[in-house]
């Protein structure tokens, strides 16, 4: 559990790999948590696409990676294993949620579509505190030729091997920064999903049947 959030009524939760393998969790038994107890859950099917809802029916949503919510019995939800799960949580108001993003929904614009989401529901984005989970960091990020010059020039790091590293939490950050979330309410972790193999999975690390964490931001019980 994350304690920065300013609203404390808001809790995120992000389970490590021994935890959710010790607890047998996964998407079925959601409402098993005991964190989470009488709750409903929103699930993004989470496609790499830049799309963000915002619902207070709790439910699967399809052709979305992020979802948010004003309802206090509805909990947000998302699974990742490198991806950034970005959670949001508004000061004082019953307003919060998550996007899985990923360097396809980064570079596709989903911070922006989160950013616009929230304005249009006239809501201030300064008043948002920002968590940046465990995810890939620049130590392991790597891409190849092909899809570098997606990313801007000033995040790549050539290597001497001629691989390139990017770095996805400044990017974030950067942008998030840039749409008008404050600097000083945005928090990053310095964990990398790929190092830390006894804490994470990572889908590069571990290929395509690893398992995915799972993040959760809602009132608590
Ligand atoms: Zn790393």
């Amino acid at each position: 559990m994350y304690e920065h959030i300013s609203n404390k009524k808001i809790k995120i939760y992000f389970f490590s790999k021994q935890y959710m393998i010790k607890k047998k969790i996964n998407e079925i038994n959601y409402k098993s948590f005991k964190e989470f107890k009488g709750k409903d859950f929103l699930i993004p099917n989470q496609i790499h696409s830049a799309n963000v809802n915002f619902s207070d029916i709790p439910g699967r949503f399809d052709n979305c990676d992020g979802v948010f919510t004003s309802n206090p019995k509805v909990v947000c939800s998302i699974r990742v294993a490198d991806c950034m799960p970005i959670f949001f949580a508004h000061q004082y108001l019953s307003f919060y949620g998550v996007v899985h993003a990923g360097w396809k929904g980064l570079t596709n614009g989903i911070l922006k579509n989160t950013s616009v989401l929230l304005k249009k529901m006239k809501l201030k984005l300064s008043k948002f505190d920002i968590f940046i989970g465990p995810s890939i960091q620049k130590c392991c990020f790597e891409v190849s030729d092909d899809v570098v010059n997606r990313f801007p020039s000033k995040y790549v790091k050539k290597k001497s091997d001629g691989k390139f590293r990017v770095d996805l939490q400044k990017i974030a950050f950067e942008e998030l920064n840039s749409f008008g979330f404050s600097n000083d309410k945005i928090k990053i972790t310095d964990e990398c999903s790929y190092c830390i193999k006894d804490m994470y999975f990572s889908y590069r690390r571990d290929g395509a049947e690893t398992k995915r964490m799972i993040g959760f931001i809602g009132f608590e019980a």
